[in-house]
């Protein structure tokens, strides 16, 4: 049974203890933890300068009329998703896809929470990091992590979460999407907002000489420094202007990335 001196120590590996953090995890593959969540965000905050985790909110999403072309969506349906639609609260619990420790993590009684519609997310002794985001800039906190030699730490998941692949495309030149949320009885303007992330495993190959990687069993604890896969990730893009999109035919976002 996986317990919090074993957490603690595989995350000590990984030397990040002076180096601001961003984490993406699925705890299942770490088997039965007491106190699971709890367990590893102590164990990882611990382990490292500062800790962000992105807290999205897709729930607060709306689907207009109309917009703007190749936009990368479908313009007048889901009617009926926007009658479900909830303004977005700074209490509002991250979405259930991006698993249980982001809501952990929001939950903490340290922890402070961005107030972007859609896109917000919930740090550790990051309010500098976490101050950076505007609605119009809504990954500005990753470009600020990788200023300060930052590193994104993915437990037992892969690169088809690692949203900081989104701010190497946008450095890249890569087409960025609009979209629209709730905020009180308004509906706000989003822009700058990502595409499509599950073709990323892409990217793993080039980045595995600057990955380090501690293995637990069934689980693993993946850490890569920020700066490295931005440049990787503009490399790629550079050479393949459609790296690291996805090969679905109805994929919206990718879509738009290939016409653009
Ligand atoms: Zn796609």
């Amino acid at each position: 049974m996986v317990g919090y001196e074993e957490l603690k120590s595989a995350f000590q590996e990984l030397s990040l203890a002076n180096r601001p953090v961003i984490a993406h995890a699925s705890l299942q593959p770490f088997g039965y933890i007491h106190n699971g969540a709890d367990t590893v965000l102590g164990a990882l905050a611990s382990s490292v300068q500062s800790l962000i985790m992105p807290t999205f909110t897709y729930k607060t999403m709306v689907t207009p009329e109309v917009g703007p072309p190749n936009n990368g969506m479908t313009y007048g349906v889901d009617r009926d998703l926007n009658k479900m639609s909830q303004p977005f609260t700074l209490d509002m619990p991250a979405d259930p896809m991006m698993g249980i420790l982001p809501e952990t993590l929001r939950n903490h009684p340290a922890a402070k929470r961005t107030s972007h519609p859609i896109l917000s997310f919930a740090g550790l002794q990051a309010d500098i990091i976490l101050d950076t985001q505007t609605l119009y800039e809504p990954f500005a906190p990753i470009g600020a992590l990788a200023d300060e030699d930052g590193w994104v730490v993915l437990i037992n998941v892969d690169h088809s979460v690692n949203t900081s692949i989104h701010y190497g495309e946008k450095l890249a030149g890569r087409r960025q999407f609009l979209r629209w949320a709730l905020v009180g009885d308004r509906v706000v303007e989003c822009p700058n907002f990502p595409g499509d992330s599950s073709g990323f495993n892409a990217i793993a190959e080039y980045i595995k000489p600057d990955a380090r990687r501690v293995d637990m069993g069934e689980a693993f604890i993946h850490a890569i420094p920020l700066k490295r896969l931005f440049e990787a990730v503009q490399e790629l893009i550079k050479r393949d202007p459609l790296a690291l999109l996805c090969q679905r035919t109805d994929c919206e976002r990718c879509n738009a990335v290939r016409n653009a």
